[in-house]
């Protein structure tokens, strides 16, 4: 076979974020194993344009629509083609690549991923709202279309990893760890006047700043929840989060003899990226190799769900199935969007997102897992249109 074979096509969805430019790091490190086909990002174009020039990209696309003609002025003589808008975006996932990173935060990463997997490509899912909005449709697209889907949020990556050659039978439950996040050490009463700014700083993880203020309040593990409940099909009963503080195990999976399996691990994004790129084979990667006598200890606390009640409600989430996943999301976007406006506080985003459900509860249940992609649209929109009422009545 010859080099030109062996490359791999790759495309990244969210190329200019954090777990993109992780993406992108891994990938510039092995020029001649790739070709570039995709790259999309958002407002930042220069970053956009820099990187599809430098990886050599078929493509690169903003999903917003205004900004064409910078994108097209950034790339002119580059022989990079440049496209803007939703349509474009998602049709990029249409090119064929045989490895998509999808790394768009929120909803608007299902899409490119869904059709990423009807064309039978492996997606290295990054994007765990995909699961949580929309689990049975995802893996039915990916089993439909010979597509293969791989988790790369630490905890599900470490879940995954733990489970190589074992029987599914045998797992009795699994645990996942959260950080805690800005505010873990914070005495509760105070949490109601947290800012985003305080909110947005992390212990241990670099990451995008909505995500790093949804590990503040825990909706980041909340999602993590019904993430590891769709992509393994375990009941909520058997699934389980405690924190840790150090990062340092990603999750642990429990089998039916007592055995734990725990991935202990540096908290390095590349980690799981790169075990997806190279997966089912494990390759050398640059992250840090643990010094476990420096590390000293480690340590766990319970996750309170009166502190962070976004676990109570992914519990709920869990039990209710449906389409509550997809409304879950929504709301929680819409109030975060809010808390970040300064327009609502911290502990209010939970409080918007259970009024949301308990209004959309009889809309929202008794939908079997056969839902399209249609469907999940239609209860993000309703969930977005009653989290604003919601924070409108609050003014
Ligand atoms: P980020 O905010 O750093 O980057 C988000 C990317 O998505 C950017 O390229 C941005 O331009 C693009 N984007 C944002 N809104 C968009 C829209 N409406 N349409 C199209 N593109 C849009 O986010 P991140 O921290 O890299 O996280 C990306 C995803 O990966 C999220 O789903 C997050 O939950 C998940 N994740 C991130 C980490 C991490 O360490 N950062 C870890 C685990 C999982
Ligand atoms: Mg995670």
């Amino acid at each position: 076979m010859s080099s030109e074979q062996t490359r791999r096509r790759v495309s990244i969805f969210g190329a200019t974020g954090s777990i993109g430019q992780s993406t992108i790091d891994l990938i510039a490190r092995a020029p001649d194993a790739y070709d570039v086909v995709a790259l999309t990002g958002g407002q930042n174009i220069a970053q956009l344009a820099r990187d599809a020039i430098r990886l050599g990209a078929q493509v690169a696309v903003t999903a917003d629509a205004a900004r064409l003609p910078d994108l097209q002025q950034a790339l002119a003589g580059s022989g990079v083609e440049a496209a803007a808008g939703r349509t474009a975006l998602v049709e990029a996932a249409d090119r064929p690549a045989d490895w998509v990173m999808s790394a768009i935060v929120g909803a608007a990463g299902l899409e490119p991923g869904l059709r990423a997997l009807q064309r039978g490509a492996t997606l290295a899912l990054a994007n765990k709202e995909s699961m949580v909005c929309a689990g049975p449709l995802m893996l039915r697209t990916a089993q439909a279309h010979g597509g293969r889907l791989l988790p790369v949020d630490s905890e599900h990556s470490a879940v995954f990893q733990a489970l190589i050659g074992e029987d599914l039978d045998a797992v009795e439950r699994v645990i996942i760890t959260a950080s805690g996040g800005a505010f873990r050490d914070w005495p509760v009463e105070d949490l109601a006047h947290a800012t985003p700014e305080q909110a947005a700083t992390h212990p241990n993880w670099d990451m995008g700043q909505r995500i790093t203020i949804d590990s503040a309040s825990m909706f980041n593990k909340a999602l993590e929840l019904i993430e590891t409940k769709e992509f393994f099909g375990l009941s909520p009963d058997q699934i389980e989060t405690v924190v840790h503080p150090e990062s340092m195990i990603h999750a642990l999976v429990g089998f039916n003899d007592g055995a734990l399996m725990a991935h202990v691990g540096a908290p390095d994004m590349r980690h799981a990226i790169g075990f997806a790129l190279h997966y089912p084979e494990r390759k050398p990667l640059p992250v840090e190799r643990l010094d476990l006598v420096a590390l000293g200890q480690m340590t766990f606390r319970p996750a309170c769900e009166t502190r962070w009640p976004a676990l109570r409600l992914a519990r709920e989430v869990m039990e209710a199935g449906g389409l509550n996943g997809a409304a879950f999301n929504a709301a929680k976007e819409i109030a975060l969007d809010a808390f970040i406006a300064k327009q609502i506080g911290f502990t209010r985003m939970a409080e918007v997102v259970e009024e949301v459900l308990n209004r959309l509860s009889t809309q929202l249940c008794h939908i079997d897992d056969l839902f399209d992609l249609d469907m999940v649209v239609e209860a993000d929109h309703l969930a977005r249109t009653q989290a604003r009422q919601v924070i409108a009545e609050d003014t």
